[in-house]
């Protein structure tokens, strides 16, 4: 018997008067014993206690089923308020994790989803005991396609390919809660570029925060046993994310050891993105009520995670260059704002300004489409040429611009020499044009005093010269 049941036995009992004749009884014969009573004072007492547990607990049971029900409302009421205060991904987690395990009585809330930048699925098992620590493993992408879905894994393909051509790396806030950094990835899977990002995306940009977009009313049914998910016009559809699944929980089943599982589809954008899993060390079977709070919580975690991935989107969209894929001169501004603001006085930063050669007469002679080709094919000479945290942009036109974090003293000027080569190794005889350059201008704040606005314009004074002195080379300010 365990101390809830008791208690709960103990809370009936005032409601209804036979256990407290049946108590009342059984003290009697308790006395009665006391003062030298046989057997038959003994049986009587036994039997008084059956019968006080049976009455006392039937008494419970219904008092427990009007009590879930509104525990269930208010469960459900939590996730939900959760989930609409909660501006990334991890925090969306944090929310159904917690009550999803005391509104259900699992042990382990299992969230498994595809990070956008990532090319697995990452699978995060956390106790709901509090202060128990999570565990992590990684499944194969390959987990959530199915021979039944056969137009998604197309689907799930094309999303990949465009995660790593834009893959969104968040950086975690420093102690003071300063905007984190997001790095822009281009077509090569290291990430070349930052610009600037950070939680909450919404506010940050004064863009309004959506609010959670469905009513706190009661949580849809759920017909089928182990069938938490779905939500879909399409029952097929449905059926296959199901099995999806529940074919991942076996996986973590085998993966963390776990006894007993109950899972639901997650999905983003009507895209299958992952899926929640229960656990519990107990063989007891699920009841209805954690099937239909799971199922509810998968729903609204999917479309919290679907508002998050979009306006995360839209952002990366509104830095972004359309023609080279580099972050744009707004993105470059802005990144410039939040270094000079949280620049410490040992920071050197290197400006290069990079400047296509006689690109007007390019143009001319081979057409502008050709030309625009060129500008991609020199943005991805310019990305490659820098290494990890230098954050190059197209400053406008056949311009670009490099930042670079903490340079050493003659290094700014190497890194532009290794820009203007790798433009001047650039094959483009399948365009048809025999080679293209650069001139390149290289200017480094010493001080910490000095306006980064004020370093960029010596840079591009190094760089007229540099255009002035012929063209196709390096200069220092
Ligand atoms: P310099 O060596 O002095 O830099 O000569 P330049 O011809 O490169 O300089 P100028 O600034 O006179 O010309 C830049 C040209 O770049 C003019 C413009 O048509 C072209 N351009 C700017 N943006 C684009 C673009 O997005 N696509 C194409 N194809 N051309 C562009
Ligand atoms: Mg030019
Ligand atoms: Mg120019």
């Amino acid at each position: 018997m365990t101390a809830d049941r008791l208690q709960g036995w103990l809370r009936a009992a005032p409601r209804h008067p036979l256990p407290g004749l049946l108590a009342a009884g059984a003290a009697v014969e308790l006395v009665r014993l006391g003062l030298g009573g046989g057997l038959p004072d003994l049986l009587v007492l036994l039997l008084l206690a059956v019968a006080w547990l049976l009455v006392a607990r039937q008494d419970e049971d219904a008092h427990h089923t009007d009590g879930a029900r509104e525990t269930e409302a208010e469960s459900f009421a939590r996730i939900l308020r959760g989930l609409s205060r909660s501006v990334s991904p991890d925090a969306i987690v944090g929310a159904i994790v917690e009550e999803l395990g005391t509104g259900t009585g699992a042990d382990h809330v299992s969230v498994v989803r595809r990070r956008p930048e990532s090319r697995n699925l990452e699978a995060v098992l956390s106790p709901t005991r509090p202060g128990a620590p999570a565990s992590r493993t990684y499944l194969p992408l390959s987990e959530l396609e199915d021979p039944a879905l056969g137009d998604s894994a197309a689907e799930l393909a094309h999303v990949a390919a465009r995660a790593r051509r834009y893959a969104a790396v968040p950086i975690e806030p420093d102690a003071d809660g300063d905007p984190q950094l997001v790095h822009l990835g281009l077509a090569r899977s290291r990430p070349v570029l930052a610009a600037v990002g950070g939680p909450p995306a919404g506010e940050a940009r004064g863009v309004p925060r959506p609010a959670a977009a469905v009513p706190l009313e009661a949580p849809p049914a759920v017909p089928a046993r182990r069938r938490a998910g779905t939500g879909h016009a399409s029952p097929a559809l449905a059926g296959a994310e199901q099995r999806i699944a529940d074919r991942i929980a076996d996986r973590l089943r085998a993966e963390f050891g776990l006894r007993n599982v109950l899972a639901a589809p997650l999905r983003v954008d009507g895209r299958l993105e992952g899926a929640i899993v229960l656990s519990r060390r107990t063989a007891e079977p699920w009841g209805p009520r954690a099937q239909r709070l799971l199922a509810a919580a998968a729903l609204e975690a999917s479309a919290a995670l679907a508002r998050i991935y979009t306006l995360r989107d839209a952002e990366l969209r509104a830095a972004t260059d359309a023609l080279t894929g580099l972050p744009n001169r707004r993105y470059f501004d802005e990144y410039l704002g939040l270094l000079a603001r949280r620049r410490r006085a040992e920071d050197r930063i290197g400006v290069l300004m990079v400047d296509i050669d006689r690109f007007k007469r390019l143009n001319d002679t081979y057409g502008h489409a050709v030309g625009d080709h060129v500008l991609r094919e020199v943005a991805q000479a310019i990305a490659g040429a820098v290494r990890e945290g230098d954050v190059p942009a197209r400053f406008g036109g056949e311009e670009f611009v490099v930042l670079l974090r903490n340079p050493g003293p003659r290094v700014a000027a190497e890194v532009g020499e290794r820009v203007r080569r790798a433009v001047a190794d650039l094959d483009l005889r399948r365009l048809g044009v025999p080679g293209v350059s650069v001139s390149v201008g290289v200017a480094v704040a010493e001080r910490p005093d000095a306006e980064l606005d004020e370093v960029v314009d010596e840079a591009d004074r190094a760089l007229y010269r540099a255009k002035r002195a012929g063209r196709d080379r390096v200069v220092a300010a």
